[in-house]
């Protein structure tokens, strides 16, 4: 199911009007159909510290989603981080002349406004083992497959650039769109100031 039909599905079930809108109490209800029967106070609960600097600068839409990862891995065992949130377009930028014009290697091939980063639609996870990073692991594939699950895109199924850490919400008015046709669209309303979410 997408995430659109799920939210629907959810809102139509709880009694709420039916827009594909969650508010609050949509959200809830989504985390415990996609988490379990967690106890009450796992709604809404926070994730760690690191997890959260990130997460706080993601789209109201996304941060359940980040927060139902980190939670749904933990259930499997797998501690993962969301190490990295949303980036202006100056520090995209900053990011892109690492490896080129400043040291370092090359991290990413998209300027400013070219990164879904750049739109609170976007996070990258680490996965942790007793407490020390890991770059490389199977358990990136696992938390692939749940974010998946959550309704989110996940990096690891692009076929250029592989990037299991990846995760994205893709709006649902860019389901049919290329990845460049949706940053295009989503620069036009970041520069009209136009919700990312909302059907327009
Ligand atoms: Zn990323």
């Amino acid at each position: 199911m997408t995430l659109d039909a799920t939210i629907r599905a959810v809102q139509s079930k709880i009694g709420v009007a039916v827009d594909g809108n969650p508010g609050p109490q949509t959200w809830a209800a989504i985390h415990r159909a996609v988490v379990g029967d967690a106890p009450s106070a796992a709604i809404g609960k926070l994730a760690d510290e690191r997890s959260e600097r990130a997460i706080v600068t993601l789209l109201p839409e996304v941060q359940p989603l980040a927060r139902a990862l980190v939670e749904s891995a933990a259930t499997i065992g797998i501690a993962i981080k969301v190490i990295s949130g949303t980036r202006t377009y100056d520090e995209q930028n900053a990011l892109y002349e690492q490896g080129r014009t400043k040291p370092g290697r090359i991290v990413t091939n998209a300027r400013g406004g070219y990164s879904n980063h750049n739109f609170g639609i976007a996070f990258d996870i680490g996965v942790f083992e007793g407490g020390r990073y890991l770059n490389e692991s199977p358990a990136y594939k696992a938390v692939g497959a749940m974010g998946m699950k959550l309704g989110l895109e996940w990096g690891g199924n692009w076929r250029t650039m592989t990037d299991e850490p990846h995760f994205q919400l893709r709006p649902s008015w860019a389901r049919e769109m290329s990845e460049r046709d949706m940053l295009a669209e989503l620069r036009r309303r970041n520069s009209q100031n136009l919700p990312v979410f909302i059907y327009l």
